[in-house]
């Protein structure tokens, strides 16, 4: 089977951890209120230290954590240990957790309660991006096997977000991963509805109409137009990171591009710097940023990890069912 390039899985989760300490300083900022970011400046609404990142890379390690421990994955591990994040900061850069957000929050009550798997809710209004920030996990686990990475990030992101538009974002991000992992080009990776030839997934289970445009290239259009009224979708997101990701070619540019939209930069920045980070491995990302980024040594031994199960698994076949 194929051997899959370590560098990329470093520079997806190095990235995504990047991305959420870039962005964070300038969470809930409207462009207009904030001088441009530059560089890695810390401070903000949580007082960060530069290179210090939020519950998106900490809900990402848990998340790391359960799939080299259990070497699959299994949903109530996840669960706990997303738990005991929020109650006692395991993964946490601090000795509590920070920053959860109200569709989580309610997942994990849920769970705390109930005991259940799959505790996210199913309307349509609570599609935000709380799991589409920390799904990069999934995708690398499964590389070797695009049809069940994509069937259990949905899996994934019903543990906290059950909304088919936020599971759909999940899913189409996980297919541009795998690819991106896989070696695909820039080119390829952004064609409309990406897949794998003879796989089929999205004609077997059909994207959401607002994730199905963004997947036809309307991100080629520029970025999403944000308000308060949809600025923690999971749509946005993905929006924002593909235009980010499609409209320059580094990944400095690409994250400079995505964070300086304000609003939930640091998700924004999460989701742009999954992909951007497996497609231009560690190396692409600017030292000066990850150089300085909170418990590097950790998310790099959760990326070695993770790509050793991969190479573990077995090849690719069809999903049946
Ligand atoms: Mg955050």
């Amino acid at each position: 089977m194929k051997s899959f390039d370590k560098e990329r899985y470093r520079g997806c989760l190095l990235g995504l951890a990047v991305g959420d300490a870039m962005g964070a300083p300038v969470e809930m900022n409207e462009p207009g209120m904030f001088e441009p970011l530059s560089g890695m400046v810390g401070g903000g609404y949580f007082k960060l230290l530069p290179g210090e990142w939020t519950d998106d890379t900490a809900l990402a390690l848990c998340s790391a954590a359960s799939l080299s421990e259990k070497g699959i994955f299994d949903p109530k591990d996840h669960l706990v240990k997303f738990l005991r994040w929020w109650r006692e900061g395991y993964m946490s850069t601090r000795s509590e957790a920070f920053g959860i957000g109200m569709v989580t929050a309610g997942a994990l009550m849920r769970f705390e309660s109930t005991g259940e798997d799959f505790c996210g809710p199913t309307g349509e209004k609570t599609a935000s991006n709380g799991s589409l920030m920390h799904i990069a996990t999934v995708p690398l686990a499964y590389a070797h096997n695009p049809c069940e990475a994509i069937h259990l990030a949905a899996e994934a992101s019903r543990l906290t977000h059950g909304a088919k538009e936020a599971i759909d974002a999940c899913r189409y991000l996980t297919s541009l991963i795998v690819g991106a992992i896989r070696g695909y080009h820039k080119s390829q990776l952004l064609v409309s509805h990406f897949d794998y030839d003879a796989l089929d997934v999205w004609q077997e289970d059909a994207l959401t109409a607002r994730i199905a445009h963004i997947a036809d290239g309307t991100f080629k259009d520029g970025p999403p137009a944000i308000s308060w009224k949809n600025y923690t979708d999971a749509a946005v997101a993905l929006h924002a990171a593909l235009w980010g990701f499609y409209s320059t070619d580094t990944f400095k540019d690409g994250l400079l591009s995505v964070v300086n939209l304000g609003w939930d930069a640091d998700t924004m920045g999460t989701v742009y710097g999954q992909l951007a980070g497996a497609y231009y491995g560690e190396g692409g990302i600017p030292a000066e940023w990850s150089g300085v980024i909170s418990k590097s040594d950790t998310i790099i031994s959760f990326a070695d990890a993770l790509h050793a199960l991969a190479q573990k698994e077995r090849p690719a076949k069809k999903r049946v069912g």
